[in-house]
């Protein structure tokens, strides 16, 4: 690439929607996507450069770049994926830059560590600690000092006596690489003669170039194992692979899988890892050591320089949209980055989204279908329990019949699993006295009972406090009632009619991640009779012994003003279930519910996925909705009510006319105030071929500015309607 000339436009990483002009200092040189430090407001900034600028400064204005680091330029293809991802989710370039390039301490130089080799000298005094220090020198090797201590069990102080001696001369070395490059031939696996068929569907997509393949296979298919094979291709083609979990902090069994398949561990990239690790992975990255990665959705940002592959698995999955600071949607951008790199991407999934099977039934994305289990097993026998017909005791929360199976199955030796999509205890407390119904301050929302710890919790703004003795508001005394179950209170449910079972009660509230992956390994070696979760459990285990499901409430989630309830309910009741019977013991699982004739229920019960995507889609395309049509929020939020609603309603008097576009709102969003905001929604609706992120951006850019407190925050496709 041609060096620029001497001034030059740089994106810096903060929220700013354009480049600034700064000058090339004499005897640096720089290409578009360098990555440089430069000076903005009297402090020192990252940025990257983007060529040439637009605009035309006077000279003497402009400041030096201080520092050109000595990494290679971010890749093109990243470049304008993030220009994409700014256009289209409206979010400041810069914001959406600072998701590459996030820390200057993976742009210096690797530090290298001291280490320790024998120089044959033997010391004047030899001691039993300094023999052991030389008999592990023996082997020839150069040791790291900290290596050397924790062998040999000595004193580093027994080093340096070794060192002053002469017996040891100390070196620097390269750290080692923080991870060794995968063999994509160290263990491949014996495919079946569906996973080979879908194999080949994946290998038809355009070589070398881009191109998406929606895995549809239902749950213990052998999905991971075909994706891991197209992991493989990419290896051995010399590209790098990147897979995208949902869920990344508790899927150390995907690691340990990707272990066994590749030989060495992949490199991570997820919250749990300290900043030398994060700093020692992006690095490698760029500089194309770490030639896998396994990650959550920020892992998109990483500066691949030769991206072949991204995975996503259980594509369906929630937590792909972030909905802070940059809203954007992992799988959409995954697409959107592929295209640019000209990569493949696989959408691996049970239970597709909508948008991702409307784009198959398209011809967009190669339909890839494994329709039965892996080797014997079969597919859970599904029924349901009608709660109007067989309600469970007063007070309980267990159906008779279900109670019935779950003996049944504990009487077999096999596992049994509770599920119930709610944390804590009881959702509601309130006061048999007075009626006082407890409410967190900042949100509206109720304060959730979670009694193994003792309080009352906002799950919205974490807002919590002890459980009181008396109530706060009429002071009688032990008079609060908990109304409604949380998993807690299923599991002294549990514990009172199982009493004979080892039951484990799991949510993401329970323990460090450290910790519940320590209950989910004991889970899969059957320490436990009888689980009881959340949402938590559903996500890609693989209990061998499991055999049965229980789903407490299946309506929970289907009643709420949200396009994708319906969507989002047959998913997750199908990865719940789908937990049952994987390996060659025949699964059950009973749903109860008091709408057993809701389309979502027939389609769970029958197995028949095709009528649901049927079902949902004809709904969706009559209503206009994703994916036959596009959506984007604004919510405005304020500290008070009235100035939030106010601005709302003048935005929407400014909204410019459109053909076929429809407005709605304002209205107080369903949790009218969250941390003490309140927040009002104004929703946009268009048919697909309208540029709905373009017509936003023009109306926000000529509407009425946010005053004061006010803010106006976008969201295109969002996810969330409260
Ligand atoms: P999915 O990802 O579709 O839910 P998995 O890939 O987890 O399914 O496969 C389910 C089970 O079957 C796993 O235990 C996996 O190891 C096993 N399995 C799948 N394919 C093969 C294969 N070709 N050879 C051996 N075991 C396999
Ligand atoms: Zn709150």
């Amino acid at each position: 690439m041609e060096p620029l000339p001497d001034i030059v436009a740089v994106m810096v990483c903060v929220a700013v929607d354009v480049p600034y002009s700064y000058r090339v200092p004499h005897g640096m040189q720089v290409v578009r996507g360098s990555i440089v430090a430069v000076p903005l407001i009297g402090r020192t900034t990252l940025g990257v450069v983007m060529g040439v600028p637009k605009d035309n400064y006077a000279h003497n204005r402009l400041k030096d770049i201080e520092q050109v680091f000595d990494v290679p330029p971010v890749s093109e293809e990243l470049l304008r994926t993030v220009e994409w991802v700014s256009r289209y989710t409206l979010a400041p370039p810069g914001l959406v830059l600072r998701s590459v390039v996030r820390s200057k301490e993976a742009l210096e130089p690797e530090r290298p560590i001291t280490a320790f080799r024998a120089t044959g000298v033997i010391p004047p005094k030899m001691t039993a600690a300094r023999q052991r220090v030389l008999d592990l020198l023996a082997d020839g090797e150069d040791w790291a000092k900290a290596a050397l201590v924790g062998a040999s069990g000595v004193s580093a102080s027994v080093i340096d006596g070794l060192e002053r001696a002469g017996s040891v001369s100390r070196i620097s070395v390269a750290p080692p690489p923080i991870v060794q490059p995968p063999d994509p031939d160290a263990a491949p696996p014996v495919l079946n003669a569906a996973q080979a068929e879908a194999l080949e569907a994946i290998r038809a997509l355009p070589d070398g170039g881009f191109g998406v393949a929606l895995l549809d296979g239902v749950t213990g298919s052998g999905k991971t194992e075909v994706f891991f094979e197209a992991v493989a291709d990419t290896l051995r083609a010399g590209r790098q692979a990147l897979i995208l979990l949902p869920e990344i902090a508790l899927t150390h069994t995907f690691l340990e899988r990707f272990t066994r398949r590749f030989g060495t561990r992949p490199g991570e990239w997820h919250s749990d890892m300290t900043p030398v690790q994060r700093s020692r992975t992006w690095r490698a990255v760029m500089d194309g050591t770490v030639r896998a990665v396994v990650g959550a959705r920020s892992a998109l940002f990483l500066p691949f320089h030769e991206l072949g592959l991204i995975v996503l698995d259980e594509e369906h999955d929630g937590a792909y949209k972030q909905s802070e600071g940059v809203n954007y949607h992992a799988r959409d951008m995954a697409v959107v980055r592929a295209k640019f790199a000209d990569a493949r991407v696989i959408l691996s999934s049970a239970t597709p989204s909508v948008e991702s099977r409307n784009n198959a039934n398209l011809g967009r994305y190669a339909h890839v279908v494994l329709h039965a289990r892996f080797a014997e097993a079969a597919m859970p026998d599904i029924s349901p329990v009608d709660m109007r017909e067989e309600p469970p005791e007063k007070g309980t929360w267990i159906a008779p019949r279900l109670a019935r199976e779950i003996f049944a199955t504990l009487d077999r030796g096999e596992q049994a699993l509770l599920f119930l999509n709610r944390r804590g205890y009881a959702p509601l407390t309130l006061c048999r006295a007075c009626g006082h119904q407890y409410q967190c301050p900042d949100c509206s929302a109720w304060l959730v009972e979670h009694r193994f710890r003792g309080v009352l919790m906002c799950h919205h703004c974490g807002h919590e406090v002890r459980t009181p003795q008396a109530c706060t508001e009429c002071g009688a005394v032990d008079s609060l009632v908990p109304v409604g179950p949380g998993i807690e209170r299923v599991a002294e449910e549990a514990a009172a009619r199982f009493p004979d079972a080892r039951t484990v009660v799991l949510s993401s509230d329970m323990g460090s991640h450290d910790q519940l992956r320590e209950r989910f390994q004991e889970i899969e070696q059957g320490a436990y009779d009888l689980v009881i979760g959340t949402q938590l459990v559903t996500k890609g285990h693989h209990f061998e012994k499991l055999t049965l499901v229980g789903v407490l409430d299946a309506d929970l989630g289907l009643d709420k003003g949200d396009p994708r309830a319906a969507e989002r309910t047959f998913q997750i009741l199908t990865q719940v279930t789908g937990r049952a019977g994987r390996a060659n013991r025949a699964g059950k699982a009973l749903l109860q519910t008091y709408h057993p004739t809701h389309p979502v229920m027939t389609a769970m019960v029958k197995g028949d996925r095709e009528a649901f995507y049927a079902h949902e889609m004809a709904a969706r395309e009559a209503g206009g909705l994703p994916p036959f049509g596009r959506l984007a929020a604004l919510i405005v939020s304020a500290n008070e009510h009235e100035p939030a609603f106010t601005h709302a309603k003048q935005l929407l008097s400014a909204a410019p006319m459109a053909e076929g576009l429809k407005l709605f709102g304002p209205a107080d969003a369903p949790i009218a105030m969250v941390r003490g905001r309140h927040r009002v929604r104004l929703l946009a609706q268009s048919g697909k071929d309208f540029d709905l992120s373009g017509y936003v951006r023009f109306w926000l850019e000529n509407g009425p500015k946010p005053t004061g407190n006010i803010r106006v925050q976008v969201d295109v496709d969002p996810q969330s309607f409260m």
